[in-house]
């Protein structure tokens, strides 16, 4: 089992395969794209083959495939399949946003995942092509129709925006009566890669969001949050599926992280709101060995950060301007 030097357990490890999506969420990214990384600065699928396979063998139990968005990256199905496959691995699942996977879920189910998020921010097209600059609002529901027909697991992931998107907090919720889906609102995060500095103070937190649900839904219980949950979660009686609110912003969720992040172009971070603490891909491109690599991974762990606020006050630039697409979500 690996344990970093605060005493947390490692078993999770959130992987970008790339950092292009076909949406443009403005929270996330500006309008143009981002300067998108080259063939030769992304890791190859040996590569992330590789750093998975190493990090599975000193105690990663659980992987997640994220991006940018996973499917726009060719054959990812190729890799999706390798991973699977790890010795040791118990839990292979991905993030997505839906526009193109729906033709890929029965192949997901065979593979053996069993669970996926799903972004979406509005169940309003009108407000999802503002949010997402894009016209896809109907295939990502098809992929949710998809994915709840093969039985797989759907966490739906909606970032809680201050004028954006708030009077979709409870339609939302809705979807929980008949559906057996979580629906998790995560607070919006300074990550939207434009180079400015956003948002001092959040007017969604995770309180305000509960207290907006609870409105509605007076009678809203609070679950049991599983080991290592990032949400707060909850149940509203007579519904099938659940509610989640996630603190990502306020970092409630620190003491207990049991995860590490690798970019598309190998950055290994700690922390998401580190920059970063060595590179895997450069590691494996300078020629170094297994055992080499194994050690030296060990010892970043060995030297993680306590929370996040630690994290943002190391990074010299602190205005946080990243792109939550190069980074992972
Ligand atoms: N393309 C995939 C998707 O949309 O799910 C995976 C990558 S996306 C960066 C992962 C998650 O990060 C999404 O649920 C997205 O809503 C969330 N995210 C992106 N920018 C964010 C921000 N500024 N604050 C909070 N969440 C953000």
């Amino acid at each position: 089992m690996l344990i970093d030097n605060h005493g947390r357990t490692i078993n999770y490890l959130r992987l970008a395969v790339t950092d292009k999506c076909n949406l443009r969420c403005f929270y996330c990214m500006p309008e143009d794209g981002l300067n998108w990384l080259s063939r030769t600065e992304l890791m190859s699928y040996e590569e992330m083959l590789r750093a998975c396979t190493l990090l599975v063998n000193i105690g990663i139990q659980k992987i997640r495939i994220t991006g940018g968005e996973p499917f726009v990256r060719k054959d990812i199905m190729q890799l999706l399949t390798a991973i699977s496959k790890l010795d040791g691995l118990q839990e292979l699942s991905l993030t997505t946003n839906g526009v193109l996977t729906a033709p890929y879920v029965a192949e997901l189910k065979e593979i053996g995942i069993r669970s996926v998020n799903l972004s979406l921010d509005t169940l309003d097209a009108g407000r999802f092509f503002s949010i997402t600059r894009r016209d896809e609002f109907g295939a990502v529901m098809t992929t949710l129709e998809e994915l709840l027909k093969h039985n797989i697991e759907v966490k739906i992931n909606a970032v809680v925006m201050d004028g954006k998107n708030t009077q979709d907090i409870i339609p939302l919720v809705e979807l929980t009566k008949k559906l057996s889906v979580s629906v998790r609102f995560i607070e919006e995060m300074p990550f939207n890669g434009d180079g400015k500095i956003h948002q001092t103070k959040l007017s969604w937190d995770y309180i305000r969001i509960l207290e907006e649900i609870k409105q509605t839904y007076p009678s809203i219980k609070k679950s049991r949050d599983p080991a290592y949950s990032t949400a707060y979660n909850y149940h509203i009686p007579g519904h099938t599926g659940n509610v989640g609110i996630i603190a990502a912003y306020s970092r409630t969720f620190c003491g207990t992280c049991n995860r590490i992040r690798i970019t598309p172009q190998g950055t290994l971070k700690n922390c998401l709101y580190d920059d970063g603490v060595l590179n895997v891909r450069d590691l494996m491109r300078a020629g170094n060995n297994d055992d080499t690599i194994k050690d030296t991974l060990l010892n970043a762990f060995n030297n993680r950060v306590k929370d996040g606020w630690e994290a943002e006050k190391l990074v010299q630039n602190t205005g946080m301007h990243e792109s939550m697409a190069a980074i992972g979500g």
